[in-house]
């Protein structure tokens, strides 16, 4: 979902943005009229996050898939070996991309449960030649989300594609944070990247100059033409964020939602979360029903109430509720009520 108030707002601006006579889709990327959106919109994503000046925050293309490649393309730095994190679907993509690249140290993997938990971070088996540490904070089809940064001796690469925005994080603790747009940010088609300056410059021999983080920085994300549009709607977005109260209020929110739907999940006797509850997502809540054959009556009847796109990754299957900044409260009460009445129809 995005917020309607910033569809409405791209709706009243679509044919002439702000009495430039043009649309934002058609202005040169160098114009001054967009030039002005694009550096707008990347200081209120600076603001919002509290990125410090020793960060570039990039405004890329090519989907967090592009950055499984990027990340050690830019932050091997002359080294062989990485950490990595495997904690679900998204952590086992970065991992079999990172493998064309380097050394691939898994340091610990939830996967023999089923991805139902993080492990320990005692646990983990950390190479202290390791390039950087990768892992994913929030595990999109999983509904796993690690609700603290992991202390470790190297630099932090976090795939923060379903979770970034939704409270309030500490930049400082990472290496590199990056983020397809499309979940919680803004439309498809923008990837936001934020890396600490120093690990730049230093990019293995045949990284393509896009996906050189040094080249985008010095550039302005615009070595070639961004994805305008999208980025332009990424700013309205963090500019209705600022209006909510920022990412402390938004946070807030997000766990109040959260609760509401693991509560009545819990409580229902019914549906099930199969998620450690230490680690279960505030975006991405995945449940099943007592049987499949309920699954596609769910989804129908939940259609018709308004409640759409809650059928699971077609990997996991049963049903995922992908609670985003955008959705409201509001929606979540649709929701859980909408469960109760199933329930007790077909209970
Ligand atoms: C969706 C998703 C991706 C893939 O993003 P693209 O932008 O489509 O490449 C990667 N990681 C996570 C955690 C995701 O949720």
């Amino acid at each position: 979902m995005l917020p309607e108030a910033v569809l409405e707002q791209a709706k009243a601006e679509m044919l002439d943005w702000r009495g430039s006579g043009m649309s934002v889709m058609e202005m040169s990327h160098r114009g001054k009229e967009y030039v002005s959106i694009a550096e707008q919109a990347e200081a209120d994503l600076r603001e919002l996050l509290a990125i410090p000046a020793n960060y570039k925050a990039l405004f890329l293309q090519g989907g967090a898939s592009s950055q499984f490649a990027a990340v050690p393309m830019n932050l091997l730095r002359g080294k062989v070996k990485t950490d990595y994190l495997n904690t679900g679907m998204w952590s086992k993509k970065a991992i079999a991309e990172a493998k064309k690249f380097c050394e691939v140290n898994v340091v610990a993997s939830s996967e023999p449960v089923n991805f139902t938990t993080v492990p320990a971070r005692e646990s983990w088996k950390c190479d202290p030649d390791a390039a950087y540490l990768h892992y994913t904070p929030n595990e999109t089809i999983g509904g796993v989300e690690l609700h603290t940064v992991p202390e470790v001796s190297v630099p932090l690469a976090a795939d923060f594609s379903s979770t970034l925005l939704s409270r309030p994080i500490d930049v400082n603790k990472f290496g590199i944070i990056y983020a397809g747009a499309q979940k919680n940010i803004g439309p498809a088609g923008l990837t936001i990247v934020i890396v600490r300056e120093d690990l730049l410059g230093q990019t293995v021999a045949g990284t393509p100059t896009m996906l050189d983080y040094a080249v985008q920085a010095k550039e302005g994300s615009m070595y070639n033409t961004p994805p305008t549009y999208a980025w332009y709607i990424a700013g309205l977005v963090f500019q209705w964020m600022k209006a909510q109260g920022g990412l402390a209020v938004i946070g807030e929110r997000n766990r109040a939602k959260a609760d509401l739907l693991y509560k009545t999940i819990d409580e229902s006797g019914f549906y099930k979360n199969p998620v450690d509850p230490a680690y279960r997502s505030w975006m991405n809540v995945p449940f099943t029903l007592p049987d499949e054959a309920l699954d596609k009556p769910f989804l129908a009847e939940a259609k018709s109430a308004g409640l759409l796109t809650l059928a699971g990754h077609r990997s996991v299957g049963g049903m995922r509720a992908s609670i985003y900044n955008a959705v409201p409260l509001e929606g979540i009460q649709a929701l859980v009520n909408f469960m109760a009445d199933f329930q007790k129809r077909r209970g």
